[in-house]
């Protein structure tokens, strides 16, 4: 039985403080488990360089999302860094019933949210249950790196990077909330962390009802031959 998509799709959480390497450890675990989507969340701040609409971000004007928060199509939304981003409960609801997982970016805040509503949210849309989501915290090795990083990615302003690293304490605050911690020192080390923490999840027996009834199967078949 080789490497397959599990029966049962999972909803990952990940969270970090701003710069510590979240979306270059996502590229890459994008690219390394199949049967994984990335949940495009709708923000209202401006695209950074390279960012495309849709992909990275949906970008909306302040107006645009209200509107979405009127008409409850969020699983949870927050203000970060002073912009405000949400997570759009529909693709959630495409990449479950799909069998897929899905994997959302957000803040402590988010992340909360995430755990207090997301089973509800589901089985009121879809009237079935699912696995509680997974929280993952990528830790940076240390503030001071943290801040470097920001700077070295050049794409903020000093009046953003000193707003984001105002707030690094309340990001770091929650924690002891989460299920996985990944330090983000070294690049490869973190990227096999994270993938370790992916792959073990995905192959959790709950996931796998397929391969069981395999395994039954040929047992049965062994002990009925025809
Ligand atoms: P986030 O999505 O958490 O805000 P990014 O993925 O944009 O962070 O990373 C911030 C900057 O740090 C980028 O310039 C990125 O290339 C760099 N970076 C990411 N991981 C590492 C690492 N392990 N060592 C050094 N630089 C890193
Ligand atoms: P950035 O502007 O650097 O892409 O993201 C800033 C912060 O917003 C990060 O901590 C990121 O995890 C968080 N974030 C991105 N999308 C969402 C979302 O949909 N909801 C919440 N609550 N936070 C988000």
């Amino acid at each position: 039985m080789a490497w397959s998509n599990p029966d049962r799709g999972a909803l990952f959480v990940v969270t970090g403080p701003s710069g510590v390497g979240k979306s270059t450890l996502i590229a890459h675990l994008m690219e390394h488990i199949p049967g994984i989507r990335f949940s495009v969340s709708a923000t209202t701040r401006a695209p950074r360089e390279g960012e495309q609409d849709g992909v990275h971000y949906h970008f909306l004007t302040p107006e645009r999302f209200a509107e979405l928060v009127g008409d409850g199509a969020f699983l949870e939304y927050a203000e970060v860094y002073g912009r405000r981003y949400g997570t759009l409960l529909d693709p959630i609801i495409d990449a479950l019933d799909a069998g897929e997982s899905i994997l959302l970016d957000v803040d402590l805040q988010g992340a909360r949210s995430v755990r207090r509503d997301y089973l509800d949210a589901v089985r009121a849309r879809v009237g079935r249950s699912v696995d509680d989501a997974i929280f993952v915290y990528i830790l940076p090795p240390s503030i001071a790196v943290l801040e470097e990083r920001l700077r070295a990615r050049g794409t903020d302003s000093d009046e953003i990077i000193a707003g984001r690293m105002a707030k690094v304490a309340y990001q770091l605050e929650g924690v002891a909330e989460y299920d996985y911690l990944v330090v983000n020192d070294d690049l490869d080390e973190a990227r096999e962390a994270l993938t370790s923490v992916f792959r073990a999840e995905l192959l959790r027996r709950s996931r796998r009802q397929s391969w069981v009834d395999a395994v039954d199967a040929e047992l049965e078949a062994r002990r009925n031959p025809a």
